[in-house]
Order: C-alpha cells, then structure tokens, then sequence
C-alpha cells in the first residue's frame, strides 16, 4: 500500500476523529468490505449512510477527482452565476468516515469479486457502482465536437470559452459576426432549459450590449421539458421567451457540420458555440462490464441489486426508476440518485445485521428547473411555483443538501463563496 494521509478533525471534547482517509497507492490489489464506486449524488450518501448505520465498517469511496461535484448547479458556474469552485466540495470536507481513492474505474471481474482501476485492482465484499452517466451524442454527425455539460471541466471549458466571444466577435469579419453572437443549445429538457435561463441572463447583465448576442433553444419534442408535467415545459418556455431565447420546438438536430447546426427543418444555424444537452448514456466502462442492460439502464432487482450477483447494487443515473403512479420512467436526477443511496445503505446494514431487506420505493417529491438568475419552475405535489418563491424553493434544496453533506460549517463557508480556487 503506498502513502497515506489522514485529515483529522478535533471534535470540540479534544477527541480526534479522521472524517476522511485519503489513499494514493500502489498496483498491488487491495481489499475493502464495501467498495463504492462513484463519489456523486448516489455513492456519497450511500457511503455517507452506511458509516452512520454500521459505523466501524470498512467503507471505501472511488472517485477520479479529489472533490465531490455539485452537478446539478453546473450551468450556473458555466454562465459565470457561481464560482467553479463553489460546485467542487473536497471530499475531505464531506462528513463521511470512510477512505477516499483517488482512482479511475477502467473495468470489472465481478465474478471474482474485482474492480480494475488505473492504479491497480480493489477488492471487496459488498460492491456499489454509483458511476454517473455520460453525454450521449444520440448518433448525431458531429454533435461529439459540441460543447458537453456533465462535470466541472466541462464547465470549465465553456466559461473560458465564452469568454472568448467578445475579443473573437470584435476580431470578427462581417460575415462571420452572426456566428460569434449566436449560442446555440441543443437539447431541451432539464440541463439545455437551465442552461439557456443562466446564459440569456449573462448576456443580459453583463455581455449583450453592444454585443448583440442571442440564444438559441432547440427542442426535438413539441414542448420543453418533455419528460416533467407540461405545466411546467411551457411554463419554462415562456419565461425563456421572455428573456428574449430563440425556441425551436419539434425540431431534430440533424448534424453539426464546419460551424452549422443542421435542422430536421432545413434552416441552418451558423455557431461559434454549440451546447449539446440531448441527452445521457450509461458510461462506457459500466457498458462494457457484461451487466444486464434494458432501455439504457442497468437491470437490478427491487433491491437494486443485480440479480446474478446480490453482493452488487448499482445506484443514480446507472438505473432507471419508475414512477410508482404512473409506471413511466422517471428523468435521471439528483433526487432519486440520493434516495437509492439511502436505500441501499440501509439494506447493506439490514444484511450485516441478518435482516430482510426493503425494496426500494421512490418517494417522488416534485422537479424544481431553474430558468436564469431570477427566475424557476418547480412543481410541490400538486403546487406549481415560479419566480421567487420558486427559486427559494429550488435554492432551500441545494443548501439543505449541503448541510446534509458538511453540516452547518460547511453550508456557512459555502454561502459565503469562500473556498480557495479550484487547482
Ligand atoms: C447541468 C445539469 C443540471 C442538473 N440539474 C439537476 C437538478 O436541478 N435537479 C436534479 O435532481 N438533477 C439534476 N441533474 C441531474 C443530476 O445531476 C444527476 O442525475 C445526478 O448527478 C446523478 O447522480 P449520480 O450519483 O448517479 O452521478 P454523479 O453525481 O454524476 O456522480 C458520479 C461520480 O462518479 C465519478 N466517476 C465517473 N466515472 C468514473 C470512473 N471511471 N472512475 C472513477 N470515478 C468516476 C464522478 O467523478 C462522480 O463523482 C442535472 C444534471 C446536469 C448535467
């Protein structure tokens, strides 16, 4: 085993409690009772819960990045609303007990119980792949060369990106001028609407005039938001309307070729920027493990484990749940990722503990889209709510999730946007 470091935190009675161990090791295979693959939504409050439950239990948190990701405020660090590095809340800052490494997940032996990782093989007794998703070009010619949106450094790319449109529209010939003031999103569900709302906004506040950019909002279904209540897709559409984007609704992307969007429709769009938010896929190193796939998804049992091999749980956007009313699939969001966590953390401590287990029943408590600096739409039981009381909604839950992860100081710091910057 190679290095390691121990960050400890002094409680107030003067007693010393590691939160987090981060390991940097070697290629020799190591051991862990659960092995948690995925420090998101999903695999943090899993690992979370279960240290809680079962608190001298070998917990072991794989992540390729030494922070934890607030994706679901991405657009707003992409539109320049928040620091980056508001969205990048280091794992040693989370209150979980368990060992953090560092560690790429390339591939599975499952049979034998192994996860490989680019720093060697782990092993475990109890497995949970809480991977995430990736963008999905949907087979479109050249939609892969489009900007993504999934994690920070997409983020990242794009703000400094953006930040380029108004030296390059300056620079620009005539005829090459529309390109630079255009943005173009492709995809719009719940990231292409929440993006569009934050980028309409920068313009506004900080870039458009005398710039003279725009927006540009494409949807292939007839409504915004097409898998929420349509109250709220076209309450979306109007606010969008109104912050002056450009809607394209029923209308498929067909290629992205030299700088144009191509439209089912004929009309070409020419763009310095292309955002595509079409759509996510499973990620490949979880495609490629010979897991049970239908529609996209994982298949598990009412547990959410593989039924092969029950020692295995796959949690978050690797899953999809249906919602117990209607029986369509539910979108993939944070919400659900942490109810599965908590799920399956409690069955993990109900097996130790040599008792049945419960299957896992979402509690599907609304959707809140955010849709600009000012504004959002957000669905309580049967309530729809927009503009203020809207957005407080919507910010009441990120903040609670915060302190739900660092408790009360780290909600604080996080308020205060004062964490170093990102390196
Ligand atoms: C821009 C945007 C806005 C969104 N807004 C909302 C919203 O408002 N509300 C909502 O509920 N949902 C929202 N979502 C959806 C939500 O973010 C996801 O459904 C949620 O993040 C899924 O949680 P997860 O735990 O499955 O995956 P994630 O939270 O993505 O976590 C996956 C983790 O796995 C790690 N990882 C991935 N691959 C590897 C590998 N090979 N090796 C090691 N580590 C790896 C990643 O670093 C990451 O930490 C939004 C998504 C986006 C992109």
């Amino acid at each position: 085993m190679g290095q390691e470091r121990v960050w400890r935190k002094a409680l107030p009675s003067g007693k010393i409690t590691p939160w987090v161990v981060f390991q940097y090791s070697g290629a020799m295979s190591e051991q862990a009772e659960v092995l948690v693959l995925g420090g998101g939504y999903a695999g943090l409050t899993f690992a979370r819960t279960l240290v809680e439950l079962v608190p001298d239990l070998d917990v072991a948190l794989v992540d390729r990045e030494p922070v934890h990701q607030l994706v679901i405020q991405l657009h707003e660090a992409a539109a320049f609303s928040t620091p980056l590095e508001r969205l990048a809340i280091p794992f040693e800052r989370v209150r979980a007990r368990a060992r953090v490494l560092r560690r790429t997940v390339t591939g599975f032996n499952l049979p034998s119980r192994q996860v490989l990782t680019d720093q060697g093989p782990l092993t475990y007794r109890w497995l949970v792949i809480a991977l995430g998703s990736e963008v999905s070009d949907a087979g479109i010619p050249g939609v892969r060369r489009a900007f993504p949106l999934r994690w920070l450094d997409d983020a990242r790319r794009l703000r400094d990106h953006l930040a380029t449109l108004a030296p390059g529209l300056a620079a620009a010939a005539p005829a090459d001028r529309s390109a630079w003031q255009t943005i173009v999103i492709g995809g719009g569900g719940a990231t292409g609407v929440q993006l569009a709302g934050e980028l309409a906004d920068w313009l506004r506040d900080d870039w458009n005039r005398p710039a003279g950019g725009r927006i540009v909002l494409i949807e292939a279904t007839p409504s915004l938001l097409p898998r929420f209540p349509p109250e709220l897709g076209r309450e979306a559409a109007r606010i969008l309307r109104a912050k002056g984007v450009s809607l394209y609704l029923d209308e498929p992307v067909t290629a992205f070729e030299d700088g144009v969007v191509c439209l089912a429709s004929g009309e070409r769009i020419p763009t310095r920027t292309f955002i595509w938010a079409g759509g996510i896929r499973l990620p490949q190193v979880v495609t490629s493990a010979d897991l049970p796939l239908r529609n996209r998804a994982v298949v598990t049992d009412e547990f959410l484990r593989l039924s092969t091999q029950p020692e295995v749980f796959v949690l978050g956007d690797c899953v999809a749940v249906a919602d117990p009313r209607s029986g369509d699939r539910l979108p993939a969001s944070a919400q659900l990722a942490t109810q599965m966590g908590r799920a399956a953390a409690e069955n993990v401590a109900r097996a130790i503990a040599g008792r049945p287990l419960r299957p896992f029943r979402p509690t599907y408590l609304g959707e809140a889209v955010s849709v600009g600096r000012d504004n959002a739409v957000v669905r309580v039981g049967p309530l729809i709510l927009r503009g203020l009381p809207g957005l407080a909604v919507k910010t009441f839950t990120e903040e609670r999730y915060i302190e739900s992860i660092g408790g009360m100081g780290l909600l604080r710091e996080w308020s205060a946007r004062s964490f170093p910057p990102l390196r």
